[in-house]
């Protein structure tokens, strides 16, 4: 039976987890829930860590403060609630030779789950409490009766009803079906051999058993490496050939570099671009002259100039004789760069040789759901004729009845906020099938690896530099009132009257409210609360409004819009007013409850002050309660550069925000780690173009390009249509 066809993930897919010996309707369900459906699933469900039991710590041995998995059994649990109706669970543990205690704060079913003669492992640090050795909070796997030397420890849901050992039973008994008896198959192995020799990896039916079975800590670094690479090859080559599809199923707009109009633009900047800039719009005008659309990032941080940029890119079509449109995620940053853009393109003209002059003035509208009537009739018309050169908007540009004559460049501005689709929309803006090309401006910077992997189908210009001059901002941590054991928070007070000088002497400052996750309608009572608080003292008398999510959408611009004409000293707000707000005049940012933000929001933060010629100072408002917490604060105090807090950021909070919305579903980094596999990641990408080089439709790896079109989850047409 060992010549039957090996097993491909797909076909794996299709065989249900209930058909395993063990799996009754009650597991099955509780499998679902941890998204455990069918063998797939089931083998990609990979284990947290592994417990050997040749090296297990015994209590006695450790100190205090080390960190260790110990095989505990329990000998009795209580529990009793606290002040505030907090729930302490205490558990009385014995290794065989000593005792341990280990407390939980609410959770309120370890009571439960923690019954005497239970056998468990515990992972956590290990301290001391009156002198008796104990851990709080610590990580909690129930093996049950599982033998063998190493123990892999999965990620399992107490609450779903599956264990750990219900899991390792499950699996085992799956690989047991499909690959390890005699008499079983092989699983497909996408990796081109010589891809695989070259780096040593062992195939995918090895690395299965290795990572679930492992019979020495050696199998599982094989095996684990060999997985990774799975992930991430398979993301890059899916990357590389749908970029590759659009550059060369998609015809472009033809271009023009140099025209009269880059050449007027450039002559009237009162600066010189930094390098930076130069460098960009150098790989953009390649781009930009090349048959094929332009799929470009810019990624800059907050300050670094992008607007300029893009500007170029949209000149070079206008130059052309095309149009340029610039798309923004909201209301207030379209006008923003409305105005903004006006202003640098002001007295610049079209060379027009119909007309008596020989040229006309470079038309620039800003078109929104708030345009009215009769200038939307007229800005559509000048779209579809061709008489409007430059169009600057929001989703409203996405309408169907937004025709352009000819649109030849499309900078969305900080992109996270549009989907894939709506990127696609715009595309699809031209009669005659040609694609416009498309910048995608950012101002979150993410690391090299990351956003190889996030934005692996479009290239990457990077500004890496600040224009000169930038006064810096100075930033700030003080700890919150009423934390420092009675004393008064002078620093805290401190701080309050620097912010009312600032407003003295004609400045304006932001004040961001605490983030509350977990409901919209608790934080907008939250600013609301913060609002009534701050303006009844410490900015009482001045001038003060206020921002939050359930503030409508013009509401919201008319509060932006009397901010930004001095008519407001305060904008209390929530984290609506995070990017591009452009405000020179305003100075003082102070942040409340900061640990609670993340680092590139906290940066985006802070990056809306320190933008006029006036010094800045931004105040983080907090007493953090948790290492990281604390670990974000210091790294913004210490650092303005975007790209090293953004590393950071990756260090501490791994990928998953990162992937956000770009990977979803099946298609998930089970193993991989943008952190930990940085360098697998980049030799992936290599190994990807290479492949794709040599066979760029990949008929010569038929399960590679099954597998892809498995993970893509689309039908063959879609697959190629995709983009
Ligand atoms: P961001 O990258 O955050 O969008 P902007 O494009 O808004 O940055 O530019 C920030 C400010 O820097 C603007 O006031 C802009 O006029 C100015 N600026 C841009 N490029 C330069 C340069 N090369 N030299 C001096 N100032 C510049
Ligand atoms: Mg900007």
């Amino acid at each position: 039976m060992g010549s039957l066809e090996p097993l491909s993930l797909r076909a794996l897919f299709e065989i249900d987890v209930g058909q395993l010996r063990g799996v009754g309707p009650k597991k099955r369900s509780a499998l679902a829930r941890l998204e455990l459906e069918n063998l797939t699933d089931l083998l990609t469900h990979y284990p947290r860590r592994y417990l050997d039991r040749t090296r297990q710590a015994a209590i006695a041995d450790l100190t205090e403060g080390e960190e260790a998995t110990i095989v505990v059994e329990v000998l009795r649990t209580e529990s009793r609630r606290l002040r505030g109706n907090r729930v302490l669970v205490t558990s009385m543990v014995t290794d065989g030779q000593s005792r341990m205690t280990l407390t939980f704060f609410n959770q309120g079913w370890r009571e439960r789950q923690l019954r005497a003669g239970l056998e468990a492992i515990v992972f956590g640090k290990l301290e001391s409490f009156r002198g008796r050795p104990q851990m709080t909070n610590p990580v909690v796997d129930l093996v049950g009766n599982q033998t063998g030397k190493i123990i892999p420890v999965y990620p399992q849901s107490e609450k779903a009803g599956v264990t750990s050992s219900d899991l390792a039973n499950f699996i085992g008994e799956a690989l047991r079906r499909t690959i390890t008896n005699p008499d079983a198959r092989s699983l497909v192995d996408p990796i081109p051999e010589q891809t695989r020799r070259r780096r040593g990896l062992v195939d995918r039916s090895t690395a299965m058993v290795g990572i679930h079975l492992p019979e020495d800590h050696e199998q599982i670094s094989d095996a684990r490496r060999r997985l990774v690479f799975d992930e991430l090859f398979r993301m890059q080559v899916a990357l590389v050939r749908r970029k590759r599809l659009l550059e060369t199923t998609q015809r472009g707009v033809a271009h023009r570099s140099g025209g009269p109009l880059m050449a007027a633009f450039a002559a009237s900047l009162p600066f010189a671009l930094t390098a930076a800039q130069g460098r960009a719009i150098a790989e953009i005008t390649a781009d930009l002259t090349q048959p094929a659309p332009m799929h470009r990032l810019l990624q800059g941080d907050v300050g670094s100039g992008k607007t300029l940029v893009a500007v170029a890119a949209m000149l070079t079509a206008v130059d052309g004789d095309h149009q340029a449109a610039l798309m923004a995620p909201t209301e207030v940053l379209a006008e923003q760069h409305s105005i903004g853009i006006r202003d640098l393109l002001q007295g610049l003209d079209v060379p027009e040789p119909s007309s008596l002059l020989g040229s006309r003035p470079l038309s620039v509208e800003l078109l929104t759901s708030r345009t009215s009537g009769p200038d939307r009739k007229r800005i559509l018309g000048g779209l579809s004729s061709g008489l409007t050169d430059v169009v600057i908007g929001t989703h409203a540009l996405l309408q169907e009845r937004v025709q352009f004559h000819s649109l030849g460049t499309v900078v969305i501005d900080e992109q996270h906020r549009f989907g894939v689709e709506q990127r696609a929309a715009l595309r699809n803006k031209n009669l005659d099938g040609t694609v416009p090309d498309v910048l995608v401006m950012t101002a979150t910077p993410i690391p090299r690896t990351a956003a190889m992997t996030v934005y692996g189908d479009l290239d990457v210009s990077v500004l890496d530099e600040l224009p000169p001059g930038r006064t810096s901002i100075a930033t700030q941590h003080v700890e919150a009132a009423g934390t420092l054991d009675g004393q008064v928070p002078l620093e805290l007070e401190h701080m309050w009257s620097e912010l009312r000088e600032a407003v003295a002497s004609g400045r304006q400052a932001y004040v961001v409210c605490p983030l509350i996750d977990e409901s919209e309608k608790l934080e907008v009572a939250s600013a609301e609360e913060t609002f009534e608080r701050l303006t009844a003292r410490e900015l009482h008398g001045l001038r003060v409004g206020l921002l939050h999510g359930r503030v409508s959408a013009d509401d919201r611009d008319t509060v932006m819009r009397t901010f930004r004409r001095g008519e407001l000293d305060v904008l209390i707000s929530t984290t609506v007013i995070e990017v591009g707000v452009d405000v020179p005049n305003a100075t003082v940012m102070v942040v409340l409850d900061a640990d609670r933000f993340g680092i590139a929001q906290l940066h985006q933060l802070r990056g809306r002050v320190g933008r006029g010629a006036d010094a800045s100072v931004c105040w983080l408002v907090a007493s953090p309660t948790t290492p990281d917490g604390e670990a974000r604060i210091n790294a913004i105090v210490d650092s303005d550069d975007g790209f090293a807090l953004a590393e950071i950021d990756l260090e501490l909070r791994g990928e998953g925000t990162i992937l956000g919305e770009r990977q979803k579903g099946r298609n998930d980094l089970k193993l991989a780690s943008l952190r930990r596999d940085r360098e697998v990641v980049v030799d992936a990408r290599r190994a990807a173009v290479e492949l794709l080089d040599a066979d760029p439709d990949l008929s010569e790896h038929l399960a590679l390009a099954e597998e892809l079109r498995f993970f893509s989850d689309e039908s063959d047409e879609e697959f190629l249509l995709k983009g």
